[in-house]
């Protein structure tokens, strides 16, 4: 693989851009593989480039039923922090933040970080406790974040309308070092260093099923034939209950659609990530200048990746409230992706009933900000047979022990 730099741009435009090479290979699949990941998501690519990197083990292959990125990692609305509650959450959260942080050099390819501070307004009284609490937690853990009252909120987010009629804003949880990433660029850049580690990549491959043998995976079944291996791990967030299916297991998991908007382009008007829990809405503004909206989760569920009018709606009449400028705006285009959700909306990082078959799943609204860190624990999972200290909390026997994480005040709205 050709390093990106300055200087690999200046010698293409002087030779007209004819020298760049793919960024990875189109592959076939081989019979084998030592590890197959099902899922080309930043998760399943995360997985796959700290096996590679870590562990060393290099033989994988990557099957997606769709394009690279095209489930929830290409459709989310890309908010970085790492301000969760319970001790093994913070860890994992704040493992991939600083993961974050140095992911365009270690991949060689501009995720486009943006620390530039993610505020989550608290507008009851029963957030502004909850919050206080969270802070407390994240300063115990090592997380940076801080209560802050609402003149402060007013001097980050000078668009902010305090005063609301419903919901005033109380203050906020901040934490400066949250942010956002380019999700395409996430998924790209691991895709790119995974295979130039020699892994296939193998598209418009969807497994149709599991097989087998004496309690033990053998391989699976794709529309592109047999594929056999040592070791299979499932990442495919919304349809885990398929795949579980297919494994013979289930999973503690609900499937919703999740949706986002984006407004036509405007001036900068905001230099921080605003979430507003209570009235289920969050917002950013892009380096296009589109104001990036994300709403609630459907009621009901289902594998449309669309997401029903009246959500849109709502998020959008509860924004105006705090964020009056935004009436003057058109939308331009409004998306949905499935988000697998979990009782105590904590993640899944496990060893599953089936020998040698792993599961990452129960992001729900919130795993892009996880991609690196949910990668470095799971590839550790499967090199070594069993969860390591980052994914232990995650396993399946959770909800089969009532050891719930709970962060329904963290992760319990979209994100
Ligand atoms: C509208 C929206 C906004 C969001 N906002 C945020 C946010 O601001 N911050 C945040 O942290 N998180 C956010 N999220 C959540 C985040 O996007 C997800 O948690 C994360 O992207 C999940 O990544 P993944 O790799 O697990 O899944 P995905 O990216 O969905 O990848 C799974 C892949 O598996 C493939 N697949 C499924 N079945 C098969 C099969 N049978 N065979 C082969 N391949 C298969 C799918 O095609 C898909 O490409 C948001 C989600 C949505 C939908």
């Amino acid at each position: 693989m050709k390093r990106y730099s300055a200087f690999a741009i200046a010698r293409e435009a002087l030779r007209h851009h004819t020298g760049w090479e793919r960024a990875w290979r189109k592959a076939t699949p081989k019979k084998k593989y030592d590890v197959v990941i099902v899922g080309a998501g930043g998760h399943g690519l995360a997985t796959a480039y700290y096996l590679g990197k870590n562990h060393g083990i290099k033989n994988v292959a990557i099957l997606e039923k769709g394009w690279l990125g095209g489930g929830n990692t290409g459709r989310n609305t890309t908010i970085i922090r790492s301000n969760y509650l319970q001790d093994p959450s913070a860890a994992i959260y704040e493992k991939a933040r600083s993961l974050y942080e140095t992911m365009s050099q270690d991949l060689n390819y501009n995720v486009m970080f943006s620390p530039r501070g993610v505020m989550m307004l608290a507008q009851t009284h029963h957030e502004v406790r909850g919050y206080e609490r969270t802070a407390h937690a994240n300063s115990l853990q090592g997380v940076e974040t801080q209560f802050i009252g609402p003149e402060k909120v007013k001097e980050l987010c000078p668009i902010i309308r305090l005063d609301g009629p419903r919901y005033p804003v109380l203050g906020a949880l901040y934490q400066p070092r949250g942010g956002t990433a380019r999700h395409d660029a996430v998924a790209w850049g691991y895709a790119r260093a995974c295979s130039d580690m020699g892994m296939d990549i193998i598209q418009q491959c969807e497994v149709t099923a599991v097989r087998s043998d004496a309690g033990k995976v053998r391989g699976v079944t794709t529309t592109m034939g047999d594929i056999d291996c040592d070791k299979l791990a499932i990442v495919v967030a919304g349809n885990s209950g398929v795949l579980a299916d297919m494994a013979g297991f289930r999973l503690p998991i609900e499937s919703v659609a999740l949706q986002a908007l984006v407004s036509e382009p405007i001036k900068p008007a905001m230099d921080v990530v605003i979430m507003a829990n209570t009235v289920h809405g969050y917002m950013s503004q892009s380096d296009k200048g589109e104001m990036v909206i994300g709403g609630g989760t459907d009621g009901y569920n289902n594998y449309t990746q669309r997401g029903s009018f009246h959500h849109v709606e709502e998020t959008v009449r509860a924004l105006i409230e705090t964020f009056p400028m935004l009436s003057r705006l058109k939308m331009l285009r409004q998306w949905g992706g499935i988000v697998d959700i979990t009782g105590d909306r904590s993640p899944i990082i496990s060893k599953t009933p089936l020998g040698g078959c792993f599961i990452n799943c129960g992001w729900g609204t919130g795993g892009f900000k996880a991609i690196p860190g949910s990668g470095w624990a799971t590839a550790e999972m499967i090199a070594q047979g069993a969860p390591g200290p980052l994914a232990s909390a995650f396993g399946l026997e959770r909800f089969r022990e009532g050891r719930f994480i709970d962060e329904s005040v963290a992760a319990g709205v979209a994100h």
